[in-house]
Order: C-alpha cells, then sequence, then structure tokens
C-alpha cells in the first residue's frame, strides 16, 4: 500500500470521455492523500474533452492528464503508452475501461454488431494488455483491472454479442492471470451489474425500462416471453433491479488498486455475488438454463 510519502502510483484508464472512465478518473485523481496521477484516456480528444476538463479543475495537469488512445488503433495505443512512460518512467495500473453494447438481437441483427462488440470489448483489451505488460514485467510490479460485466460469466437471452465479449474477456484474464502473478503483476476482473450511464440508460431510465426495450427487439413471441421473465425480477436469472453509481464503482477500483493482495474476481453488490456463487456451483450449466425455462 503507498505511504502519502511515496511517488504516486500512475493509472492509465480507458474510455475516459463518459461513464465509469471519466468517473473513475475524476475520483482517483482527487484523491487527498495525492496517491495517484491519472492518464484519463478517450478515443476522441478533439470533441470529448471538454466535458472532462471543465470538471476537472484545478486538477486538470496537476493529477489529471487528458490523453488520446483508441482501442482499436495499434499505433494510439503504442504513442501514448511511450509518451506516459517517457514522462512518467512507469505505468502501475491499467484500467481496462472503454466499452460498446448493442441492442441488436442475435439473428436479426448484423454480423457487424458480433465484430464492432468484440473489436471494443474484447480484442481492445487484448492490445492494451500485450502493449503494457513489458512495461510492468521490467519494473515487476502492476494491476491489470478488467471491466467485465455480470454478464461475464452470467448470460442473458438479450445481448448475445455483449455476453460472448465479455465472456472472451474473462477467459483470457483467466489465462494469463497465473503467469503474470510471478512478476508481481495482478489482474483483476471487475463484474458489475447495472451501472447508471449512457450505456445502461440508452434502452431507458431504470432496469425494468432496459429488459423491456430489449424484449421490444425480439421477433417471436415466445422468444420474447422468455425475455420478459427478466421484468419480473426473477431472482435466479435477472441481474438485479438496481442500479449503481459510477462512483461506488470507482471507489471499488482504488481498493482494488490498494490492496497488497487483490482478488482475481469482483463482484460489485450483493445481486451479483449471488448470482456468481448460482454460477459456479452448477458443473453442468443446467440450473440456469431450467431456471430461464421453467423445468
Ligand atoms: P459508456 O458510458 O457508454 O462509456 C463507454 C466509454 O468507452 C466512452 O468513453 C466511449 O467513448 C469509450 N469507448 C468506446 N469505444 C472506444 C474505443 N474504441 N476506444 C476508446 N474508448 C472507447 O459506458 P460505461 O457504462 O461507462 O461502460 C464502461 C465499461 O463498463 C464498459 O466496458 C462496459 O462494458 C462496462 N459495464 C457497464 C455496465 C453498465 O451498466 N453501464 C455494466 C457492466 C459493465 P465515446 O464517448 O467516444 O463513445
Amino acid at each position: 500500500m503507498a505511504s502519502p510519502m511515496a511517488s504516486p502510483q500512475v493509472i492509465l484508464i480507458t474510455g475516459c470521455a463518459k461513464g465509469i472512465g471519466k468517473e473513475a478518473a475524476l475520483f482517483l485523481a482527487r484523491d487527498p492523500q495525492r496517491r495517484f496521477k491519472v492518464y484519463a484516456t478517450m478515443r476522441n480528444m478533439a470533441t470529448r474533452q471538454e466535458e472532462l476538463k471543465t470538471e476537472a479543475g484545478d486538477i486538470l495537469n496537476d493529477t489529471l492528464f487528458i490523453r488520446e488512445l483508441d482501442v482499436t488503433k495499434q499505433e494510439t495505443i503504442d504513442k501514448t503508452l511511450k509518451e506516459i512512460v517517457d514522462t512518467e518512467g512507469k505505468i502501475d495500473v491499467l484500467v481496462n475501461n472503454a466499452g460498446i453494447t448493442t441492442g441488436a438481437w442475435w439473428e436479426t441483427g448484423p454480423m457487424e454488431a458480433y465484430y464492432d462488440v468484440m473489436e471494443v470489448n474484447y480484442f481492445g483489451c487484448v492490445r492494451m494488455t500485450r502493449a503494457i505488460v513489458p512495461f510492468m514485467k521490467e519494473k515487476r510490479s502492476g494491476r491489470i483491472l478488467q471491466i467485465s460485466s455480470v454478464l461475464g460469466f452470467h448470460a442473458v437471452p438479450p445481448s448475445a454479442q455483449y455476453v460472448a465479449s465479455k465472456f472472451a474477456l474473462e477467459g483470457f484474464s483467466e489465462s494469463i492471470a497465473p503467469p503474470l502473478r510471478k512478476f508481481n503483476i495482478w489482474v483483476s476482473l471487475i463484474e458489475p451489474g447495472l451501472v447508471a450511464t449512457k450505456m445502461a440508460r440508452q434502452f431507458g431510465d431504470n432496469p425494468t425500462a432496459v429488459y423491456i426495450h430489449k424484449a421490444n427487439q425480439i421477433p417471436g413471441d415466445e422468444e420474447r416471453r422468455i425475455v420478459m421473465d427478466m421484468v419480473t425480477f426473477d431472482p435466479e436469472i435477472v441481474i438485479g433491479n438496481e442500479m449503481q453509481e459510477p462512483q461506488e464503482i470507482a471507489q471499488l477500483f482504488q481498493d482494488i488498486i490498494l490492496s497488497p493482495k487483490p482478488d482475481f474476481r469482483y463482484q460489485t453488490s450483493q445481486t451479483i455475488k449471488r448470482l456468481a456463487k448460482q454460477q459456479f456451483v452448477d458443473p453442468t450449466g443446467n440450473a440456469i438454463m431450467n431456471a430461464w425455462l421453467k423445468e
């Protein structure tokens, strides 16, 4: 754990134009003990930096720095990492936060929806992790926070493309975590449910509206009925009727960064923890299937 006299930990967060990334960058950079220097990155600085700049106020270019980085463009990753390492001599923490979703139903939506979501949510994290690990290995120290989702271990029918991208991220992370620990680099998966950001609110202001929107995209009556069960908040299958605030997630990031031995998985609420316990005690995978089908 960093003492107030130690040099600040250098943190790079992806996807800080809005949502969890922006709030986490502000939260960590405002640390009263000044334990962090935060590089808040975004894919389009020209059009998107003003909001964060305004909110940052006095901490801009003091503990918070804005840089351009698109997780789908290797050249922007290499350029920004080099600049940070040249300036700071290290990067202690990577928060792989940038992500997108789609409202498309799996059969009728375009194939592009699968590619686009995978490109950011999975390949984006792979690119970032591969690019940053050499610097961390050199220091024999690092933290990598992979922002997954409850949908990274618990699938729901209306979000197949997004679920697949987060399952991929979880599998990748589980594979790389043990060898990286040999270099004192700790990988953690963060698994939130609904968080009150544009991503969740694009379908409506509360969880019921999100689920109804998704059900309305589905062409067949029988399939729509399965998805409408989400609206009843059946505790066995539903990801919860709660929306967490991005600041709660930011506080968890800080706890993980400061923990001497972070866990591999973090569910962000009691509801998600309960779903994780249900998921990981049934090796056949049938219990969750039967819960959906009422068999
Ligand atoms: P959000 O409000 O939509 O913000 C997503 C951020 O990612 C934006 O800043 C966006 O930039 C950025 N981004 C998208 N594509 C990018 C790219 N190619 N390169 C760099 N940045 C890119 O979403 P959020 O709710 O904060 O989500 C943050 C993370 O949490 C995601 O990984 C998401 O899957 C995960 N998550 C969210 C929820 C939820 O309910 N909100 C739940 C579980 C997990 P632009 O503004 O330029 O598009």
